[in-house]
């Protein structure tokens, strides 16, 4: 779907996102622009991309570096303001490409995928091509699980350190996805722990970014500062596995 309908449609859905954000705010005693909303649109097409900038949203999120580099060159052809975040998980040689076309990468998980993208950042910092370093936060993992990515609890500290000691990376805070199954009250109480102990320890490192179009009243109610909203925006994505 296309044009107007889709449109309305999106008008539609960013409404019901927005009264919920204001509503888990308003229930965590929180101001509603305390939390900001980014539109995770990942398999849909740069078309809706647009669709959502002219109602004002600014910040979107990918997954998949190819199809994120093709989709915001796609976008910005169309209209200027787009902000892009890396929100998933991402291999050392793509590190060069998406320092590219993204803003933030939120998945930082690994010194050697932080050295990558430092490298890939400071190169281009020293010829000029760049003016500033990359921001980054950390992601972490609260049940440990290395298949969905994410520093455990132990290694989060050290990451953090290491990140900061890059010279091409800013280290602003910490991301985590609730684990598929877990109570999210619990996932949550864990995360914004883990991130008290991120901010004690690196006081820029002050966002957190955490909840989903399932629980992101949840994870409002634990202190997050950014949610991460796709289907709920966008609708059902294809069910194809990434
Ligand atoms: C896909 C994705 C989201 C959005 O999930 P929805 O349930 O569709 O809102 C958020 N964060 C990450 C890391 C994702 O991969």
């Amino acid at each position: 779907m296309t044009g107007p309908d889709r449109r309305a449609e999106l008008a539609q859905r960013l409404a019901a996102v927005r009264a919920r954000i204001a509503a888990a705010c308003a229930a965590a005693g929180r101001r509603p622009d305390d939390v900001a909303l980014l539109a995770v649109t990942k398999t849909v097409p740069a078309s809706d991309v647009v669709l959502l900038l002219d109602l004002g949203l600014t910040a979107f999120g990918e997954n998949r570096v190819q199809e994120a580099g093709a989709k915001a060159a796609e976008v910005a052809a169309a209209r200027p303001g787009a902000r892009w975040h890396l929100v998933g998980g991402l291999q050392r040689n793509k590190a060069r490409a998406a320092e590219r076309w993204a803003d933030r990468v939120e998945s930082v998980d690994s010194v050697r995928l932080a050295d990558a993208l430092d490298a890939a950042v400071r190169r281009r910092l020293d010829t000029g091509d760049r003016e500033r370093p990359l921001s980054v936060l950390v992601q972490y993992s609260v049940d440990g699980d290395p298949d969905r990515g994410g520093v455990p609890a132990a290694d989060l500290l050290p990451l953090a350190e290491h990140v900061a000691s890059c010279a091409g990376l800013q280290l602003d805070g910490l991301m985590a996805v609730a684990p598929l199954g877990a109570d999210p009250d619990r996932a949550f109480a864990d995360v914004a722990a883990a991130a008290g102990r991120l901010r004690a320890a690196f006081p820029q490192a002050r966002t957190l970014s955490a909840g989903m179009s399932g629980d992101l009243e949840v994870a409002i109610g634990h202190g997050s500062d950014v949610v991460r909203v796709g289907t709920a925006l966008v609708g059902e994505r294809p069910l194809i596995s990434r």
